[in-house]
């Protein structure tokens, strides 16, 4: 009998850990290793579209990602008065693409990918190297450093993912001569806070260089998220918080009563890097790359995690069942099937980036004069940025197992 097929996967991001349940579910016996001490993950939520729902109903987790999270109501786009420029309309929104846009906190989505993994399978504390990519006939290498105890070992395994984000080692040792992450001219922060007193409706209002968005999660809180035209690496000379204030202080309701019930201590900020040339192929060797450190891009499509949901789920279909892995020609169809589609991607969130990071001001006002313009011929012109994205479907296996339609949101 064929001996059961490792699967190492370096990173326990969201594209880290869907990649080990789904390959996990098709027999492969997978450790994901995670340089962090502890899965805590970003204090933040994440939206994830009927294209990720797909593949997370591809490995039999959709339901109760939908179950755990808020669906996204009707809302729309503001300017930092209150103006609405546009309405977003959640029922056409959902019979468009198949399925609604849902909201949950990062943490949920963790638990509910790690509690579909056997005990174990998680290694935290635990940085990988990847030593020798493999081939067709020999297996691949990482040497893993226990960050407690600093002690070393190393791991043989016939498939190896590099799922360690933005600033991924696994990148740099397959394409030395990739030029890397850039960074995008914008940084973000992000807050998870009780719900305001006073009601509103989803938005994401736009500035001059400026964003804020504010979304209410199942649980009562409200996850909202800001950007801004900034240098790398800079930061508040007070706190964030004071930052924020002086931002986006006097922005309609709700965000004067967000950040007033924000703690300093618990504003992520972060500088938005990402991919903008495309690597030659997403796989060397045995290895295969996914998530941000295959194509980073910038969130303003809210896509970066939904496309390594997406990747994860396609690559365990390469991959197949663990006895008839042929890495050479499973890794190649996997980038063939996700270099083209996520270029796209990084390429259009680039340009809606851009367009919300308008400063001069009649940029703006011609740029809020056009979504204005554009809303008023209703949704359906407004939700044609999302086409080919949002309406995307898994591969479907030829043997289809358990019974499940993965075509469908159920
Ligand atoms: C403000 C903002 C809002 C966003 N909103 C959305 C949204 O609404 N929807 C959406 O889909 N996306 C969104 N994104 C993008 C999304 O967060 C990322 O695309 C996604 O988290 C990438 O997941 P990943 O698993 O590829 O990488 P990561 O989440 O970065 O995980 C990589 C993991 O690898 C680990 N690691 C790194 N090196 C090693 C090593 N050598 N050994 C072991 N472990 C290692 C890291 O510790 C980390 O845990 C947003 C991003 C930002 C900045």
């Amino acid at each position: 009998m064929e001996q059961q097929r490792r699967a190492v996967v370096v990173g326990a991001g969201i594209g880290g850990l869907t990649a080990a349940v789904a390959l996990h579910r098709r027999g492969w016996q997978v450790t994901v290793l995670e340089r962090a001490a502890g899965l805590a993950p970003v204090g933040a939520g994440i939206g994830l579209a009927p294209n990720a729902q797909r593949a997370l109903d591809a490995v039999g987790l959709g339901d109760r990602v939908r179950a755990l999270s808020a669906w996204q109501g009707d809302g729309g786009m503001r300017t930092p008065g209150g103006r609405w420029l546009a309405r977003t309309d959640a029922k056409a929104a959902a019979a468009r693409f198949g399925g609604p846009l849902v909201l949950l906190h990062r943490a949920t989505l963790v638990e509910i990918l790690t509690s579909a993994l056997p005990e174990g399978v998680v290694r935290t504390g635990a940085a990988a190297t990847v030593t020798d990519f493999g081939d067709d006939d020999r297996p691949a290498r990482v040497t893993v450093a226990d960050t407690g105890t600093g002690t070393r070992g190393e791991l043989e395994a016939e498939l190896v993912l590099g799922a360690d984000g933005i600033h991924s080692a696994t990148r740099r040792a397959l394409f030395p001569g990739h030029p890397g992450p850039r960074y995008s001219g914008t940084t973000t922060w992000r807050v998870v806070v009780p719900a305001p007193a006073r009601p509103f409706a989803p938005h994401e209002t736009w500035g001059a260089g400026r964003l804020w968005g504010s979304q209410p999660l199942k649980d009562g809180r409200v996850y909202a998220y800001a950007m801004a035209v900034a240098p790398a690496g800079a930061h508040a000379p007070d706190d964030e918080k004071a930052e924020l204030l002086r931002l986006f202080g006097d922005w309609h309701h709700p965000v004067p009563e967000i950040l007033a019930g924000v703690a300093p201590d618990r504003i992520l900020r972060h500088d938005v890097h990402h991919l903008p040339d495309p690597l030659p192929a997403f796989h060397r060797g045995r290895v295969a790359l996914l998530g941000d450190a295959a194509h980073a891009m910038m969130p303003s499509l809210g896509q970066g995690g939904n496309q390594a949901i997406e990747d994860a789920v396609v690559l365990a279909h390469h991959a197949g069942t663990a006895p008839g892995f042929q890495p050479g020609r499973a890794l190649a169809a996997y980038t063939a099937d996700r270099l083209p589609r996520t270029t796209a991607i990084v390429r259009r969130a680039a340009r809606t980036g851009a367009l919300t990071m308008l400063s001069a001001r009649p940029a703006v006002v011609l740029r809020d004069t056009a979504v204005s313009a554009v809303s008023r011929f209703g949704p359906g012109l407004a939700l044609r940025g999302f086409d080919g994205i949002c309406d995307w479907r898994p591969p479907v296996d030829p043997v289809p197992r358990s019974g499940h339609d993965p075509s469908r949101v159920s």
